[in-house]
């Protein structure tokens, strides 16, 4: 089994550590103070080509995959980015990668160029106040009249869509009781923004200020029926193919993360003497620590060999057992990594000069989006296990 990262590989995690060098912890610590747009970094992930690297030539990517896109955000992540790039870049990609397996000859050619230079930026709108975890249960609707669709209904938490040109909006098409099965009916339109019927207002959060998430209103906002996205109906199980990817995503940026807050708390261990030797010389500090990093190279084990199953083509249902098991395990090791970094910095970790309480409290999120901890486990539960489904 050869572990060696390619030359290509070893260039394209060199490149990301240097854009995460240039754009480091102080960087990411005005954005978020400022609630200012991390706008620099942006142009620099777009300039490196790296919203691309998981789409194909003939789309203007570069024809590497998840692999590639996964050893990108953990190296920017653990270079200086935290938790930033890991929210930022993913969701920069949810969109492409949608068109890239669902759009048709026409979406491709004309969006995927625009999205792998990053020239189009595009959210996701799936979830709403009802229906984040149970997917199924969403309530906007989309109604067909003549050549376009009109839709209604709202969404909740829609990420960075004031400045996005386009949002993936996940709607039903055919309201629920009219199913024959609960996972009909669900379809996927890319919607081009501004569009005169859809608002949204900004929800004050715990971290990631320097993304805004919105409650977004849709108010007869008419699209054309050409934006709709792969099969009407089909939906739900159009978004499941982009459900391995993200996990494997959000795991390796949560692992990139909890590496540098733990390289903080490591140097800030090894020079912070309060009685007569260095705090890090204290198992009470070092084992922790100690614990944290193998638990992510654990973590980061995994989720390299689900990247590297998905990209050599293994059947879908083989990926998902790795890379939520992959997402599992990421999330707690990082969840771990930042508290102990918090404590080792004692009443410092509080303040905001030192940036663990920023990845602090960036790695909660990683608990909960795009898919929850307890859904991780319900998968390998249910489908990996063969336990019965509680729910
Ligand atoms: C900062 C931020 C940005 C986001 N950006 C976006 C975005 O851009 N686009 C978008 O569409 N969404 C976005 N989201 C929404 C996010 O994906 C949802 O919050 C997430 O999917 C969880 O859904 P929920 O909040 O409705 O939790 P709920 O579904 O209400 O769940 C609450 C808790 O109950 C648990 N639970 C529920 N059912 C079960 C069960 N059967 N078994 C075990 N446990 C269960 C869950 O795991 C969770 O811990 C964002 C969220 C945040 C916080």
């Amino acid at each position: 089994m050869d572990f060696d990262l390619s030359e290509e590989q070893k260039m394209i995690v060199a490149s990301a550590e240097g854009l995460g060098g240039d754009f480091g912890p102080d960087y990411w610590g005005k954005c978020e103070i400022g609630e200012a747009y991390p706008e620099a970094f942006f142009a620099g992930l777009s300039e490196l080509g790296f919203f691309g690297l998981g789409l194909s030539e003939e789309s203007g990517g570069s024809g590497a995959g998840i692999t590639e896109t996964a050893l990108a955000m953990e190296a920017l992540c653990r270079s200086g980015g935290g938790g930033g790039p890991a929210l930022g870049y993913l969701f920069g990609l949810l969109g492409a990668m949608t068109v890239q397996a669902h759009g048709n000859e026409a979406q491709r050619a004309e969006l995927l160029p625009k999205m792998a230079e990053g020239k189009m930026m595009c959210g996701l709108g799936l979830s709403e106040s009802d229906a984040g975890t149970n997917t199924l249960n969403i309530k906007t609707f989309a109604r067909k009249e003549g050549d376009e669709y009109v839709i209604n209904g709202s969404k909740w938490f829609s990420t960075n869509i004031e400045r996005s040109d386009a949002t993936v909006l996940v709607v039903r098409t055919t309201k629920l009781e009219d199913c024959a099965r609960r996972s009909d009916g669900i379809s996927l339109f890319l919607v081009d923004l501004p569009n005169p019927g859809v608002s949204f207002q900004p929800i004050s959060k715990h971290a990631f200020n320097y993304y805004k998430s919105h409650s977004v209103f849709l108010e007869d906002a008419r699209v054309p029926a050409s934006s709709l996205l792969g099969e009407e109906g089909k939906g739900f199980y159009q978004l499941l193919g982009t459900l391995n990817p993200e996990r494997i995503l959000v795991a390796s940026g949560a692992i990139g993360t909890a590496r540098l807050a733990l390289k903080v708390a490591t140097d800030y261990a090894g020079e912070r003497t309060v009685f007569s030797a260095p705090i890090g010389s204290h198992q009470a500090i070092q084992h922790p620590m100690a614990s944290a990093y193998a638990k992510l190279e654990a973590a980061w084990t995994t989720t390299l060999k689900a990247a590297w199953m998905h990209d050599a083509g293994k059947p879908q249902a083989a990926v998902g057992a790795v890379a939520n098991t992959a997402k599992y395990l990421a999330v707690e090791a990082a969840l771990e990594a930042c508290s102990h970094a918090m404590q080792t910095h004692g009443g410092a970790g509080f303040a905001k000069d030192y940036h663990v309480e920023r990845w602090f409290r960036e790695v909660q999120l990683f608990r909960l989006a795009p898919v929850t901890q307890q859904m991780t486990l319900n998968y390998i539960g249910e489908h990996v296990m063969g336990l019965p489904r509680s729910y």
